[in-house]
């Protein structure tokens, strides 16, 4: 893994900010279409894959399918379709060494500030790397640094968690040693994480117990995608993985609209699906039956039915209650019952933070987040030439990642046509309603979405949930469409540039 010396005055075209899948997919699709660009990828951490590198519970796995997980460009050719978190990190792994993108990589490299300059039309970007501060400067700044704090998850003040005699650890800090065979674990969440953990942890501990304040929709469903492997024999890699790809979009937004439109239909058919799995006689509406409609919160995926199996089988066991406190050896409810513990799993959350809490300025003033709104869900106004990814909560986050990536490519040929150095995208529309960046019901997104950027209530500054919706607004809509506005550098500026560049750089 590369770690080129950066000096204080390297430039880029296009600095990149994260390794993860986002990050190594914008790389993807800017080198391929603009191969003499110069470019860089910062990342914090020592190595790449972002969450399918961070996360190593037992069982992490992805909880989407990997035809739409995967890139449009590089066809997922595992026969499983909810795919292990190694499997994972190895196809954002190859994907990086086969097209040469590991080289452009920084590691240990983390953006602590970027400041626009309209004179210049560039960013300066503050970069923190083995204890030094560094800058670097850049044409576009595309941020793909996920949304959340990778130095610890949300973990809420429990009562007496200090007397507790046992273990306890967050799934996004994992201990590699942990050892929890024929131990008593309770799994206190349920969402994604807790709902993977559980079935994972079953088969060593001695009893599981997922503690959930409130139950969480489950779907039980294949881990292989039968008709996706027969069409990826029949058809070859690529048009096979196309064909997949499209028609799980259509069953996931169809899923998802029945949920939104006839959500006493679908709370009906996830029932039934969960009371057929469970043991004869299970209390389903106590631990199965959320207080909300299916997808006001991600519903989540059981591979082949795995939980309820584990449950079916014994030794596995879901408790609906609150906490009330812990003592020395386990987790007092408020029911009065006691929860024995060895180890305790705090599968409690994540810290949402924007952009890697890279703090923005644009000219000498501070970008205040909660004050911008984004455009298309991938810029930000009043900030030039800065791209975000936030992929879809009610679909894979890649089918926006690759779709952000692709107006990019377009935005930055527009501005080459045309002959312009800064793009930035204006709200003076007066009929425009704020909403929330996320307009999701789940906890760790209400904590913290008063941070973040908002959304509009029309086009363009709506948060897009539709990927076919998206599709044609960032793929086929048009660059020029009046809240982007273009501006050319002033003609001295584009002469003493051409004297002396910062931006004509070795290039990569
Ligand atoms: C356990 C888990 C399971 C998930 N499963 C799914 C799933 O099945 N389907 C789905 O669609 N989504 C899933 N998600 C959401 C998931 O995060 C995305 O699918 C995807 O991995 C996000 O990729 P990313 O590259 O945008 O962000 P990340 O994977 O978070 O990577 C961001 C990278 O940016 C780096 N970075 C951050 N800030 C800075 C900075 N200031 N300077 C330099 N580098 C920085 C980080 O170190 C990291 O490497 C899951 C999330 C979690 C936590």
């Amino acid at each position: 893994m590369s770690a080129e010396p950066i000096a204080s005055t390297e430039h880029f075209d296009v600095l990149i900010v994260g390794a993860g899948l986002s990050g190594v997919g914008a790389a993807h699709h800017l080198r391929t279409a603009f191969p003499d660009r110069t470019y860089a990828i910062l990342e914090a951490r020592d190595a790449l894959g972002g969450t399918w590198d961070l996360f190593r519970y037992p069982g992490v796995r992805s909880d989407s399918d990997m035809q739409t997980l995967g890139y449009r460009f590089r066809p997922w050719t595992g026969v499983k379709s909810i795919a292990d978190g190694p499997a994972i990190l190895q196809y954002i792994q190859d994907t990086a060494a086969d097209a040469g993108i590991d080289r452009h990589i920084r590691y240990g490299h983390r953006v602590t500030a970027a400041s626009w300059s309209t004179e210049d039309a560039l960013w300066t970007v503050t970069v923190e790397h083995d204890g030094e501060t560094r800058q670097l400067t850049t044409n576009l700044l595309y941020v793909c640094s996920g949304y959340y704090h990778y130095d610890s998850g949300h973990r809420p003040a429990f009562p007496g968690i200090e007397q507790f005699g046992g273990t306890v650890v967050h799934p996004q800090q994992w201990p590699a040693e942990l050892d929890y065979a024929d131990k008593n674990v309770v799994v206190i969440g349920s969402g994604a994480t807790a709902v993977t953990i559980v079935p994972a942890m079953a088969g060593q501990a001695r009893h599981v117990t997922m503690l959930q304040r409130s139950p969480t929709y489950i779907a039980a469903i294949p881990g292989e995608d039968k008709l996706a492997n027969r069409l990826r024999a029949l058809l070859g890699d690529r048009l096979g993985y196309a064909v997949t790809r499209w028609k799980n979009v259509a069953t996931t937004t169809a899923i998802y609209q029945l949920s939104r439109r006839r959500p006493r239909l679908m709370r009906s058919v996830l029932r039934k699906g969960a009371v057929k799995l469970l043991p004869p006689g299970y209390d389903v509406d106590r631990h199965f039956r959320p207080r909300y409609n299916p997808w006001d919160q991600r519903l989540c995926l059981a591979p082949d039915g795995d939980l309820f199996t584990a449950i079916r089988r014994g030794g596995t066991s879901v408790v609906t209650d609150e906490i009330a406190g812990f003592t020395e050896t386990g987790i007092r409810l408020r029911s009065g019952t006691e929860l024995p513990a060895d180890v305790v799993v705090t599968a409690t959350g994540l810290r949402l933070l924007a952009f890697g809490g890279i703090r923005l300025t644009v000219d000498d003033r501070p970008v205040q987040l909660p004050e911008t709104m984004a455009y298309k869900g991938m810029m930000l106004s009043g900030v030039p030439n800065f791209v975000f990814t936030v992929g879809y909560t009610n679909a894979s986050w890649t089918l926006k990642a690759d779709l952000v990536s692709e107006y990019t490519v377009r935005l930055l040929r527009h501005l080459d046509e045309h002959g312009y150095d800064q793009c930035v995208p204006v709200n003076d529309r007066t009929d425009v309603a704020e909403r929330p960046l996320l307009d999701f019901q789940a906890g760790y997104v209400q904590r913290s979405m008063h941070e973040f950027p908002r959304a509009g209530s029309r086009r363009p500054w709506r948060m897009g949930t539709s990927y076919p919706n998206d599709l044609l607004l960032l793929r086929h809509g048009r660059i020029d469409d009046g809240a982007l506005r273009f501006r050319r550098k002033p003609a001295v500026h584009r002469a003493a540039a051409q004297v002396s560049s910062p931006g004509a750089p070795a290039r990569q």
